[in-house]
């Protein structure tokens, strides 16, 4: 790569941004162009379901890097703008403004977009869902206390958004259609602990429901569930999971298969493309097969590592996932994939509001959850990463220090 040399990143979010940073780190001194669909430089999206929308925190708080630091790095940013095709044979990239640009690598850095309730009446006034700035904007001028909110979905998006809603002094109603909330991320025991927190705080947690349509004239006004009846509604708020933006890709003929198909160093399947973040997706010997995370440490690490690889720097990702979730005072920890597990051990007790769990896999702790134990954590990931194999009565006993059973597997 020479100073010649032009990289195009697709899409101004997280992995975008730290993609075109860490080529600077690098010493890359040819031109790197942002181009993002959204007008604000790249922010952090975890606020907009926490700070930004109890108040804490305003929108001058969100750039993950600001317009100083784009200068220094020479990143050119075009807001407002979205690549809308890509000549692989030309090496161009068409933009939404006409303008046809010329790379010689390219990081598709896209993202994902809510998924849309497909139902009748989704396209009502006051139906919202929770990607960007915008729309977070928009929730928070219906956090009106005593107006009634039914959040469909209880992952992620609609248990923080229930936090925050309920604490306002809205009604608040949460409908899943699993028997039980963070199904897919989460064992039933955590998933009944988060259950009784929002429960306790007011929140109306519906389970195994099942939604015909929503009803209203141009606003919403209900919910319909499929026995009939009907929950009345001000506003509701639709968080049911991802889509993957990887259109683009697809058109431009790159191998596509739940995400944008790449190598363990960010490679796609052409090799001057390039792609990270929670569009892409990886193979990882750790988790013993290919994954398509969502959460900001995958998107920057991932993004890292895809910079360095075009760089003549290359080192497979296979990092240990993490993430996290804020819901009232509680800070929930969790690393590692807790499919397939066998067994589950609770360190502590789900009785309190501060416990951590650990699931294991024929005797090996494959991944581990933290209600509030922030001290604990990094000992944790550390059993995980190491696949380690602890007793699971050791495991329980908070008298035993982590960094005791860390030392004796040598993690
Ligand atoms: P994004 O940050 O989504 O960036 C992609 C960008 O590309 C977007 O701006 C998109 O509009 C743009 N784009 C797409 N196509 C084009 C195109 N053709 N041309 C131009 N631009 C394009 N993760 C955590 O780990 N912890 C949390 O607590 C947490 N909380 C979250 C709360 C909310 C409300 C949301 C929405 C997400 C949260 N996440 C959290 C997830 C985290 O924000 C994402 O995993 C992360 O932003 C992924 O980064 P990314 O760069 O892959 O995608
Ligand atoms: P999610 O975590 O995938 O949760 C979606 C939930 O909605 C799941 O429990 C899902 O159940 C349920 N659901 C799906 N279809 C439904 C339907 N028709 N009716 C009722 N419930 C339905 O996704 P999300 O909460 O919408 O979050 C979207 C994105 O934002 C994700 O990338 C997420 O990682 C990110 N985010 C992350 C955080 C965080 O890390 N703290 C916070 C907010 C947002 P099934 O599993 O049964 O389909």
């Amino acid at each position: 790569m020479n100073a010649d040399s032009t990289v195009v990143v697709v899409g101004a979010g997280q992995a975008g941004s730290e993609f075109a940073a860490e080529l600077r780190t690098l010493g890359f001194e040819g031109r790197v162009l942002m181009v993002g669909d959204e007008a604000e430089l790249p922010y952090k999206r975890p606020p907009l379901s926490k700070g930004f929308l109890t108040g804490a925190m305003t929108a001058d708080q969100l750039p993950i890097r600001n317009a100083a630091v784009h200068e220094k790095n020479r990143i050119e940013f075009l807001g407002g703008v979205s690549v809308t095709a890509i000549d692989r044979a030309k090496k161009t990239v068409a933009l939404s403004d006409g303008q046809s640009i010329a790379y010689s690598k390219i990081a598709l850095t896209t993202g994902g977009r809510a998924r849309p309730l497909p139902l009748p009446g989704a396209q009502l006034a006051n139906v919202l869902s929770l990607r960007s700035m915008a729309d977070a904007a928009a929730i928070r001028e219906q956090l009106v206390e005593g107006r009634r909110l039914v959040i469909i979905g209880g992952g992620y998006i609609g248990l923080e958004i229930a936090a925050v809603a309920v604490k306002k002094g809205l009604t608040v109603t949460v409908l899943e259609s699993a028997p039980r909330v963070l199904a897919r991320v989460t064992a039933p025991e955590i998933s009944e602990f988060y259950t009784r927190v929002h429960r306790e705080e007011g929140v109306d947690i519906r389970l195994g429901v099942q939604i015909a349509a929503l009803i209203g004239d141009t606003a919403v006004s209900g919910v319909q569930l499929v026995d009939g009846s009907i929950i009345n509604a001000d506003a509701v708020i639709v968080g049911i999971g991802l889509i993957p933006n990887t259109e683009l890709a697809t058109a431009a003929g790159l191998s596509v298969d739940n995400g944008i198909v790449v190598d363990e160093y960010g490679q796609t399947s052409d090799p001057d493309i390039w792609s990270a973040g929670d569009c892409a997706n990886r193979p990882s010997a750790m988790l013993g097969g290919r994954v398509r995370l969502e959460s900001v440490p995958n998107a920057m690490e991932q993004a890292r590592y895809a910079a360095r690889a075009l760089m003549g720097q290359p080192k497979a990702y296979d990092e240990l996932p993490w993430f996290w979730s804020d819901q009232y005072e509680l800070k929930l920890q969790m690393c590692g994939l807790s499919n397939g597990y066998d067994r589950l051990v609770v360190r502590g007790s789900t009785a309190n509001r501060s416990f951590s769990a650990f699931y294991l896999k024929q005797g090996r702790v494959i991944a581990a959850d933290a209600v509030s134990q922030l001290r604990d954590f990094g000992m944790m990931k550390k059993l995980v990463a190491a696949r380690a194999s602890v007793a699971p009565e050791r495991l329980a006993d908070e008298a035993v220090p982590l960094k005791e059973l860390v030392a004796e597997v040598g993690a």
